[in-house]
């Protein structure tokens, strides 16, 4: 369905995972795509298989298409395999691009920005200071969307 959820990363407290709102390094936020799709599994990712679905189901949305079929359930109105439109989770606002996520580029092209400021700006120890915590609350990793887990969490990485 290409929503991309699954590339957000992740963090699990209790039994409960987390999709935080920063995405995996490798995802294009412009586009909606995997950078590295050919590629991917030789580096952090996870392959959505059988054996994922079995027994790491929670590292994919409840949304996901590949979960839904999995679990017996129907798969969305915007699904492109029923609306034929294979933008219409994007239309439907059900992609990535609807969350408050940001892309591993803008999170560093964000903190180039502060220290050339600082630079240029000659900003004292107060000033660096409150700049300094106004972009940690903007880029600090927050949980987006969460899911509870059926059972015990393991440690595979992302999916997808
Ligand atoms: S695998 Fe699932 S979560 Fe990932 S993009 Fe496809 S539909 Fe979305």
């Amino acid at each position: 369905m290409r929503c991309g959820k699954c590339c957000m990363l992740k963090y699990s407290s209790g039994n409960v995972i987390h999709f935080s709102n920063r995405m995996c390094e490798h995802f294009d936020l412009k586009n909606g795509r995997c950078s590295c799709y050919s590629t991917r599994l030789s580096d952090s990712c996870v392959k959505v298989d059988l054996e994922l679905l079995e027994n790491n189901i929670e590292l994919l949305p409840d949304t996901c298409a590949y979960r839904l079929l999995y679990e017996g359930k129907d798969l969305p109105c915007y699904h492109p395999l029923i609306t034929g439109d294979k933008n219409s989770p994007l239309k439907a606002g059900a992609t990535v691009k609807s969350l408050p996520v940001y892309s591993k580029s803008e999170y560093e092209e964000s903190y180039n920005t502060l220290l050339k400021r600082q630079r240029e700006e000659y900003w004292d120890a107060d000033k660096a200071i409150k700049e300094g915590h106004k972009w940690l609350k903007k880029y600090k990793i927050r949980s987006v969307l969460s899911f509870t887990c059926p059972k015990k969490l393991n440690s595979k990485k992302s999916p997808n």
